[in-house]
């Protein structure tokens, strides 16, 4: 794998470098545990679970979901606001105004036919018995409706348009396809299993918007000139929601650790791995590490809003921070199901090595923090795209660096990673996805047992020190190369000579 290969020369590297260092500073006596070997030790997937409990009770008090603006996630919010609380933590709840697509009713027919459809985020509505025009089928290249050359083979006045997805959003897609003159879209999927979009944002879509299945995309990709009817009636809620952000009183509080997860669910279910498994192994690692660790950097944790909706909670509260609160996170660390029940084990591609997107500058150093750890217990870890689907987004936009764990959603495990982690070839990481079977059971326990760890080790050693992502050594790094040093004293700050 090209993460594999690309972290073993950083790796070779980061081991010169910390042999250096040990060189100059090596203690007579073998130091006691690291904070961060100690806090992996204590976390384990019990403890998760206990959480995860809570917020399926949660769900099925409320309807059966923890989606943004509903009870569910309010209860959700007040359950880990109280033990953070209690653990003496400095919590607080920011609002932020966020807005949620609801449809009412969606269907499509073809020469009179039911076929399965979603529609897209933020797509316009229709009538109650909504569009009717003849089916044009888009020839499929490379960047199947991703520009206006695409339309120019035949005339797409008054058609419903069917589009394959791929190469570019499916906002352009529907635009390009309005531009010609349709007046609807249907966007086949590439891949197997439902294709539930979005346009984006509000006020995006230009003509109503659906998705289809690849097998139905196929299928109707010979019925050109077919009589489609698309109806989709749906509306724009619009809310103030809050997110959670509960710090340490100890450490820096201008070179933050920042770790974070969503804790709404989609409206389909209880979200007990999307994103239960992240927000209640980052509650445990909370919990376990205290309201006043012994950190050279102050941890910040946060558990975000409207994700489900587009990335909003974590979105606004970037945006809420000013260009030097912004400096003050040294780095985020993002948790966004981690105990998927056939799974993966990724960690965000930082270093660019697997699919070409570097994070910021000190990206490449987190994911090899968590391929190092994964290392040590044995299990190998594949890089994951920084592809901007989850709440590190906003915080790569700005510059901070980001990485995270993952253990798959919808995507397909391969016979090599079955060999290499168990579980089942030829089926999706997480087959309730979005669904109403996301609930307890719905949970690898050991999956989640190793993320944990994961999660509370590397957030604890980058509590110690940030050094390997932003070049600031922690205060015990300081004090032996003051102590190393014939002269009175490093600048603070100044680095190099660790190297
Ligand atoms: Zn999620």
């Amino acid at each position: 794998m090209p993460a594999a290969k690309k972290s073993l020369r950083t790796g070779a590297t980061g081991l010169l470098l910390s042999a250096g260092l040990v060189l100059t500073s090596a203690p007579a006596t073998a130091a006691p545990p690291s904070l961060a070997d100690q806090l992996a030790n204590k976390v384990s997937a019990d403890g998760v679970q206990r959480h995860l409990i809570a917020l399926q009770r949660i769900a099925e008090t409320n309807g059966g979901n923890r989606s943004a603006n509903t009870g569910g996630y309010d209860a959700s919010i007040d359950y880990i606001a109280g033990k953070l609380t209690n653990a003496g933590f400095e919590v607080s709840t920011p609002t932020f105004d966020a807005t949620k697509f609801v449809v009412e009713s969606e269907s499509l027919e073809v020469d009179g036919q039911p076929v399965d459809v979603r529609t897209m985020s933020f797509s316009p509505s229709t009538e109650a018995d909504g569009v009717t025009g003849p089916l044009a089928v888009l020839p499929e290249d490379d960047t199947p409706g991703c520009g206006p050359d695409d339309f120019q083979g035949a005339d797409y006045t008054g058609t419903v348009a069917l589009i394959r997805r791929g190469a570019c959003t499916f906002a352009e897609k529907q635009q390009y396809a309005a531009d010609a003159g349709a007046i609807a879209a249907v966007v086949s999927n590439n891949e197997p299993g439902e294709l539930s979009g979005t346009l984006g944002e509000p006020g995006a879509g230009s003509i109503p918007t659906g998705g289809v299945t690849q097998e139905d995309g196929d299928a109707l990709t010979g019925k050109a000139g077919a009589s489609v009817t698309f109806e989709t009636v749906n509306h724009v809620e619009e809310f103030v929601e809050r997110n959670l952000v509960a710090q340490t009183r100890t450490g820096r509080a201008d070179n933050v650790v920042t770790a974070g997860a969503h804790l709404d669910s989609v409206d389909e279910g209880p979200g007990i791995n999307d994103n239960g498994s992240g927000s209640a192994a980052l509650l445990e690692t909370a919990l376990r590490m205290g309201g006043s660790p012994k950190v050279t950097n102050a941890v910040r944790f946060a558990w975000w809003g409207a994700e489900e909706q587009g990335l909003q909670g974590s979105t606004a509260y970037v945006r809420s921070l000013s260009f030097e609160q912004q400096l003050d996170i040294a780095l985020y660390l993002n948790f966004d199901m981690v105990g998927s029940p056939n799974a993966g084990y990724f960690a965000y591609d930082g270093d660019g090595s697997d699919f070409g997107e570097p994070g910021p500058q000190g990206s490449a150093h987190i994911e090899k923090s968590f391929v190092d750890y994964f290392d040590s217990t044995g299990v190998r870890i594949e890089g994951t795209e920084l592809s901007g689907r989850s709440d590190y987004a906003e915080f790569v936009n700005v510059g901070i660096p980001a990485g995270g764990l993952f253990t798959g959603a919808e995507g397909v495990k391969t016979e090599e990673q079955a060999r290499e982690w168990g579980g089942e070839a030829g089926a999706a990481y997480d087959p309730c996805y979005h669904t109403a079977c996301d609930n307890l059971a719905n949970i690898d326990r050991q999956a989640l047992d190793r993320n944990v760890k994961g999660i509370a080790h590397v957030t604890a050693s980058y509590g110690e020190s940030t050094e390997g992502v932003n070049g600031v050594p922690s205060r015990q790094q300081r004090k032996e190369l003051r102590a190393a040093s014939t002269r009175s004293a490093a600048p603070e700050g100044h680095s190099e000579a660790v190297r």
